[in-house]
């Protein structure tokens, strides 16, 4: 289903987000916003997809 939608300019691997593309590791929305839990950031492990939705939910 979200194959149709699939983002190559997204690549992702979080299968357990509703927005994956499943089948191909992208993202199915048009845009992403990215943040951060942290007050001064500075590893790419601070860093977030703020548009991730669990599948699970
Ligand atoms: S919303 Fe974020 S976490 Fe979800 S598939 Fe897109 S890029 Fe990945």
């Amino acid at each position: 289903m979200n194959a149709n939608k699939t983002n190559e300019c997204i690549q992702c691997t979080i299968k357990n987000c509703t927005h994956h593309a499943d089948a191909m590791d992208y993202c199915t929305l048009d845009t992403i916003r990215i943040g951060t839990h942290e007050m001064n950031p500075t590893k790419k492990e601070c860093t977030d997809c703020e548009s991730f939705v669990n599948k699970m939910q």
